[in-house]
């Protein structure tokens, strides 16, 4: 899943953190907009989870690029094992995603 939260200057802004819930996040920190570099002050109330979109997509580049270190044959076992990889964590994508928003 991926963290975000809506700018005060407008700009929808991704945060790159490990955080699971909202509890796991400072209860204020300042953020800087990497659009307009408006800084800003915001609450963890004020970030939303969403699945990650393209999970499968992802895992099957991953594996693609497994797959190319390893030659011919590892390209396409690793386009399959990447692709069967997504489809697994799309499913769990949701379900974290549904418990950050409700933390
Ligand atoms: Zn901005």
């Amino acid at each position: 899943m991926r963290l975000y939260l809506q700018g005060q200057c407008g700009h929808k802004i991704y945060l790159t953190s490990p955080a699971q819930t909202r509890a796991e996040l400072p209860g204020w920190f300042q953020l800087q907009c990497p659009h307009d570099q408006q800084a800003g002050y915001y609450a963890n109330q004020n970030v939303f989870a969403e699945p990650e979109s393209g999970q499968t997509a992802g895992g099957a580049i991953l594996g693609g690029l497994v797959g190319l270190l390893a030659g011919p044959i590892g390209l396409i076992l690793g386009g399959a094992a990447g692709a069967s990889f997504g489809a697994a964590t799309e499913k769990t994508e949701l379900a974290r995603a549904n418990r950050f928003n409700e933390s």
